[in-house]
């Protein structure tokens, strides 16, 4: 048999090959083994998907894993597995005291890939309810760079989070040591951006590769000037080479300046969910539900997929191995269905809004590996679970944790 599986009839949708066509695919050894109108040769499973839509396997960019480990970290393996992610990256719930356990008890264990920022704040993103950065010695660039260069294949950039909460009368002092870690380990700072430091005194640090996530954020110094207009920083910084990350999160996505950004054509070069315990019920679910919002707001689906696979792919320098269905990379697949009808959708300040178009998962192939949804629910329902018990434990929902903040 020339193949171990055939996915045939799709409309594959692969921006890195430049391919929006009807075709199938062929697997063998895990590995992506022919792509053609129509494959003849012999198959031991041939899986039928016509009038579904095939895509590379997507790359979420931004989310929390380290379950168990801090207040944020959900499960996310089987959720992954459940809707058309095969890569997720977490955006710095590691520091470098506590990354050996993330690498041991997360990434290991983890049928998806699971790659990971390092938080400058040596203790990683411990805590909801407390600012990382509040304490500056808490901030240890060459004990980060050390960890990153030791485990390059995992670690893939310093995160750091720049509001004001995060970063108490720091400025970008947090960000400063970040890039310096950045330097030392040669890769990529993942910077937040949020409420009470000044956006521009930010992307002044920024350097080409570097990522600014929370782009649509609407809590305070956001991308919009008071003319309504994308403050020309922004454009500079994309000019040379910065990338802007989605990052939808409990207080990121705010559809007001996402509606406007778009209008005005500057499109987040990566959609991500920033799913943890606190946005994952409510209002994220997932990646394909996320970029359903964009989907909704007018963006064509081939530049959804370009934004949830090649682009976080080239953010992360891995253009040759994920996020593309060429021959001899990873079988790392996701299928969907477009679904017509009537849905709601949250923004993570409470504005909802409608739309026609839903991106339903269909399957998932990791590393050949074929996974139903069906399949995985009770581990996606224990991931509800346990991200149920952990708000519990914290006593309030992310909306009303913001709340407690301004009381301490
Ligand atoms: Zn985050």
């Amino acid at each position: 048999m020339a193949f171990d599986l055939v996915l045939s009839g799709a409309t594959i949708v692969d921006p890195s090959l430049r391919k929006n066509e009807k075709g199938d695919i062929g697997i063998r050894n895990g590995k992506i083994a022919g792509i053609s109108d129509r494959l003849d040769a012999g198959a031991h499973r041939t899986i039928d998907v016509t009038g579904k839509f095939l895509t590379p396997g997507w790359i979420d960019l931004h989310a929390h894993v380290y379950a168990g480990a801090t207040t944020f970290g959900i499960k996310a393996d089987a959720l992954c597995l459940a809707t058309g992610v095969t890569t997720i990256v977490d955006a710095g719930s590691p520091g470098w005291t506590n990354l050996r356990g993330f690498l041991e008890y997360i990434i290991e264990p983890s049928r998806t890939e699971v790659l990971t920022f390092v938080h400058i704040s040596s203790i990683g993103l411990l805590n909801s309810m407390r600012g990382e950065m509040e304490d500056i010695k808490n901030a240890a660039p060459e004990h980060t760079a050390r960890v990153i260069s030791m485990w390059p294949q995992h670690c893939v950039g310093v995160k750091v989070r720049q509001g004001a909460f995060q970063v108490g009368n720091h400025g970008v002092e947090p960000l400063r040591r970040a890039v310096e870690a950045a330097e030392m380990a040669d890769t990529r700072v993942m910077v937040h951006i949020d409420k009470g430091v000044a956006l521009p005194s930010i992307l002044d640090l920024l350097r080409p590769g570097d990522v600014v996530t929370h782009c649509y954020q609407g809590k305070g110094d956001h991308i919009l000037g008071n003319d309504d207009r994308v403050i020309p920083e922004v454009y500079e910084a994309r000019n040379r080479g910065v990338f802007f990350d989605l990052g939808h999160g409990a207080g990121s996505f705010h559809y007001g300046i996402a509606k406007r950004a778009v209008e005005l054509g500057f499109l987040s070069d990566v959609i991500s969910t920033d799913l943890h315990v606190y946005s994952l019920k409510s209002p994220v679910y997932s990646l394909p539900e996320t970029a359903s919002k964009l989907l909704n707001m007018g963006l064509e689906f081939e530049e959804i997929v370009r934004q949830t696979t090649v682009n976080p792919a080239r953010v992360l320098n891995r253009t040759n191995d994920i996020g593309t269905l060429r021959t001899g990379s990873v079988a790392d697949i996701a299928v969907f269905d477009l679904d017509d009808g009537d849905f709601n959708f949250t923004d993570a300040h409470g504005r909802e809004e409608s739309g026609r178009k839903m991106i339903t998962p269909h399957l998932t192939v990791r590393k050949g590996d074929v996974y139903y949804p069906d399949d995985l629910k009770d581990e996606v329902e224990e991931t509800e679970r346990r991200a149920e018990e952990m708000v519990g434990i914290t006593g309030v929902p992310y909306g009303t944790i913001r709340e407690i903040r301004k009381v301490q």
